[in-house]
């Protein structure tokens, strides 16, 4: 079976194509298919998003199409920023100012002198989408918490302050491969794959 990504990340094509690879005769990227499209990602959970995402691509296309929504959610945030992870710190949406928000916003938390719970978990959910419609998707979570210091220059978005409580050293810091083997992506997509066998 070809599949398509429905995805302009860089960093979540490389992981995803890397996991996915011999799961699929050909898996295509947008570019590939010299596709430029924004999506509008107007849906109120992860999986309503990912299908947004994959079932447009798949119509367009006519291919079956795979796309991932995920974020961060923080316990004294209450899950913040959630669906909004990309976006959080509003324009220019850009990691950095998203990272200074989150960090910002539990400086203010522990100005009050209360305990903070910086524990926090990655959400992915992956939806595999058939031209109709139909579709299968599957979920994955990884924990951790959120540290001051910015630690790592690989990876994206959240991963130089994402302290993970299994790797015990932030997703920055952790390779590719690493990462890829317990993160909240590679665990969506094991559990999308166990679905469709
Ligand atoms: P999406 O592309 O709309 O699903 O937004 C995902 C956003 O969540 C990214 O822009 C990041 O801010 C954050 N995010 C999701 N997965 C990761 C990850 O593996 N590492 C770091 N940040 C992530």
């Amino acid at each position: 079976m070809k599949a398509v990504l429905a995805s302009n990340n860089k960093h979540k094509l490389v992981e995803i194509k890397t996991m996915l690879s011999g799961k699929f005769d050909d898996i295509l990227t947008l570019k590939d298919l010299n596709i430029d499209i924004e999506i509008e990602e107007n849906g109120s959970t992860f999986e309503e998003n990912a299908y947004i995402k994959a079932s447009t691509i798949a119509k367009l296309t006519n291919m079956c199409a795979i796309a991932d929504d995920s974020g961060i959610c923080v316990l004294a945030l209450d899950g913040e920023p959630n669906i909004y992870s990309a976006r959080y710190a509003g324009e220019p949406c850009n990691d950095k100012n998203n990272n200074e928000k989150l960090l910002s916003k539990l400086h203010a938390l522990e100005k009050n002198g209360a305990p903070v719970d910086r524990t926090a978990y990655f959400q992915s959910v992956v939806v595999l989408c058939q031209p109709d419609g139909s579709y299968v998707s599957g979920s994955g979570r990884t924990y951790g918490k959120i540290i001051d210091e910015y630690r790592g220059a690989n990876g994206f978005g959240y991963d130089p302050i994402f302290l993970s409580s299994e790797l015990n050293k932030t997703f920055g810091e952790a390779t590719m491969e690493e990462k890829n083997t317990i993160s909240h992506r590679s665990r969506a997509l094991k559990d999308l794959l166990t679905k469709l066998i």
